[in-house]
């Protein structure tokens, strides 16, 4: 450890940490402020430390680390915290969590009274959450100023914004031990980056001298193709005529409290980690090429790297506040990213970095910093949040942010919060608002489950907020593809027509009937995983509306298919009251549906729904839809049918909706957009065909 350059810097940190309240701290990549601030205060007898990280692969393989150089039990005096599963003791003097956690943890206690210093590490990455706690930070220590000590770290930051933000906060620059790294660029961009990654790769593989190989995908899928075309690449190549590869993935889609915890779990063995793995220093002549997302541009530090090959590409989601779309787009990184990138060639020694993209594109085309996530994200939840902190200086429209978000992105969260009866018509926040906030979900299903609990199908909400909360890990192409769908390998329920929150809830079911049988995952194509991923959050989720609910109720999944609910009523109406800013009516001409709302825009519903497999003319008039994504056409995903009279008082409550009254009479930027609201009231039970709809 004695090699990491902010280790050499202890005294000047410790020193400066002593005399003010907030410090910024700037150090390469890999200098060690992950695992070493943290140690280097605890040392010096400061109490109970938090240390946040937007990544929860982050956070647990930061705590494994810490544990390990102290040589304690992880989750004792050293222990992680992210959503859905928290390994900490009442000993636990270092902890790392996810930044969305701790702003939880103030919501219970917003003077943060337990911890003494509170390290805001990879503020560079500007996550949503992390910039809302350095807005929130600026209110703690006033407000804690004798016994709390701020430490804003980052790779890249512009450390004198920071300090500016903090009236002036000392700035400490930890240089890196960076070694020079040739850039190389390639004439033209590839047709393929795939194609163009695997030549590189295996170009380097057999040429150049011993070292690992980085190699910067955009996502899983195509990680996961790479990885296997350079196992049958290397494979193929005749023995001896190189040194050994190994090939590893690196992405942070697997749950990391699975890639922990259940290590030992013989049915999950060959899930073992994968930050594990990639820590694990290779056999002797050998080289390894890890193919990974952005997270390891910053996020880990991959030790033995000196070949990068970066394809100048990431995959980022944007939220469009006027149409309430999300979109995944592969879209540029910034330069910023483009060095930071390259910087991990040069950690160990003089290192190559492959850009698979011209220099012009690097000079005219990259964007100097990257975007921050507030300024693309739905700020909904973190409003809600903001407001129920019920601190009388907080007024989120004047909310101290590093960048502020626009105008336009706030009042689309307040006008979602209103329809969903989080806030009243004067943007303040309601009774129903204050229990959401304490459920760590999207503010749609927090809404569904309370909802629900007044409709006595808690149990079946449980279900399908903990489904859709792990469905990135749930359903390996079972849901995913309509040509699988239309062969299917399984006899998975079908959502009875009413959809996919319906079939979700019905596949649930169906496991929760087998005892949690894992052959069953197996025969049916479900990640047994993700499942015991669901059954987990399921559990926790009840546990807190219990709280919430101030009593018990009977949460057990009902494991079977119970006649009276074959049509789902009670929940398809807490759904219908959850998603009321995500309704859908059905449009013959359009082949499709027009959204209800603000700006009712032509969508239709995405292949992978189960819905998408029925007949044209089965389709339900109203829907809701869990999220609209543009890929690149406008799709619904996750669809569950509705009716029209629960539809009705929505846009009643549409109709009546006063932005400027919301925003708490401040702020009236823009002239509400002409309102795209069907006249349901006037209307025939047959959907009405309104004459903008033939274009
Ligand atoms: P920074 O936060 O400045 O990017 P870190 O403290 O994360 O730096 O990393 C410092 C060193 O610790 C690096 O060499 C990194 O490879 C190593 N390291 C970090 N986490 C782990 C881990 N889980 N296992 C093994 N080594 C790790």
């Amino acid at each position: 450890m004695a090699t990491l350059p902010i280790v050499q810097y202890e005294e000047k940190i410790v020193e400066t940490v002593e005399r003010n309240p907030v410090v910024v701290i700037i150090g390469e990549t890999g200098s060690g402020k992950s695992t070493q601030l943290s140690q280097m205060l605890h040392r010096r007898g400061y109490g109970k430390i938090a240390v946040t990280q937007p990544r929860r692969v982050a956070a647990v393989s930061v705590a494994r680390r810490v544990a390990q150089e102290l040589g304690v039990p992880l989750g004792e005096e050293v222990g992680y915290a992210i959503r859905f599963e928290d390994r900490t003791s009442h000993n636990t003097r270092i902890k790392y969590l996810t930044d969305g956690v701790l702003l939880r943890e103030s919501l219970a206690n917003p003077e943060l009274n337990e911890y003494s210093v509170i390290i805001l590490d990879e503020a560079h990455e500007r996550s949503l959450n992390t910039d809302i706690l350095v807005g929130l930070m600026k209110r703690l220590v006033r407000v804690r100023s004798s016994n709390l000590k701020v430490l804003i770290t980052s790779a890249t930051l512009d450390g004198e914004k920071v300090s500016k933000f903090f009236a002036d906060c000392p700035v400490l620059n930890v240089p890196g031990k960076l070694y020079p790294v040739e850039v190389l660029y390639s004439k033209e961009r590839p047709s393929s980056y795939l194609e163009a990654s695997l030549k590189t790769a295996l170009d380097i593989h057999i040429h150049e001298p011993e070292g690992d190989i980085l190699i910067f995908m955009t996502g899983q899928d195509d990680i996961e193709k790479l990885v296997s075309k350079l196992e049958d690449k290397v494979r193929a190549l005749e023995e001896g005529s190189c040194m050994d590869a190994i090939i590893l993935p690196l992405h942070g889609s697997l749950p990391p409290e699975l890639q922990e915890t259940n290590l030992t779990n013989k049915h999950l063995k060959n899930v073992a980690g994968l930050s594990v793995r990639v820590f694990s220093p290779p056999p002797p002549n050998c080289r390894r090429i890890i193919v990974a997302t952005n997270i390891a541009e910053t996020s880990l530090t991959v030790d033995g790297v000196v070949y990068v090959i970066d394809s100048g590409y990431v995959k980022q989601r944007q939220y469009n506040p006027s149409s309430g779309m999300y979109s995944l787009d592969v879209v540029q990184i910034s330069k910023v990213q483009a060095n930071q990138r390259a910087g991990r060639a040069g950690r160990t020694r003089p290192g190559k970095c492959y850009r698979l993209y011209p220099s012009q594109v690097y000079h005219d085309e990259l964007l100097d910093v990257t975007v921050p996530e507030i300024q693309r994200s739905s700020l909904a939840g973190s409003v809600l949040y903001l407001k129920s902190l019920d601190l009388p200086d907080i007024d989120i429209l004047k909310f101290d942010f590093l960048d502020p978000p626009s105008s336009e992105s706030l009042q689309d969260a307040l006008k979602q919060l209103y329809l969903i009866d989080a806030i009243d018509e004067n943007g303040a926040i309601t009774s129903i608002g204050l229990k959401m906030a304490e459920l760590p979900l999207e503010p749609s299903l927090a809404r569904t489950l309370m909802e629900a609990n007044n409709y006595g199908c808690i149990s079946e909400a449980l279900t399908v907020a903990a489904m859709l909360s792990a469905e990135t890990t749930l359903l390996p192409g079972q849901r995913k593809t309509e040509k699988k769908r239309k062969h299917p390998i399984s006899n998975l329920p079908d959502g009875s027509g009413l959809g996919d929150h319906i079939q979700l809830l019905q596949i649930y079911e169906w496991w929760d009937q087998t005892d949690y049988d894992i052959g069953w995952c197996k025969d049916n194509g479900m990640q047994v995983r993700g499942m015991l991923f669901v059954r987990d959050v399921r559990k926790q989720l009840s546990q807190i509306m219990q709280k919430i609910a101030k009593g018990p109720l009977d949460v057990r999944a009902s494991g079977k298919m119970d006649e009276f609910r074959q049509d789902y009523r009670n929940l398809r109406k807490a759904l219908c009251v959850g998603y009321a800013n995500q309704l859908a009516e059905r449009k013959m001409h359009h082949n499709g549906y027009r959204t209800l709302g603000f700006q009712g825009q032509v969508v239709q519903v995405h292949p992978s729904s189960v819905m998408s497999s029925d007949e044209l003319g089965k389709f339900p008039d109203y829907v809701v839809y869990h999220e609209l994504i543009a890929t690149p056409r406008p799709y619904m995903r996750n669809v569950c049918a509705i009716e029209m009279k629960w539809v009705i008082p929505i846009i009643n409550k549409l109709n009546s909706l006063d932005v400027y009254k919301l925003s708490g009479g401040i702020d009236h930027v823009e002239e509400e957009s002409e309102k795209n609201l069907p006249d349901l009231s006037k209307k025939d039970v047959e959907v009405a065909v309104t004459a903008d709809d033939r274009e």
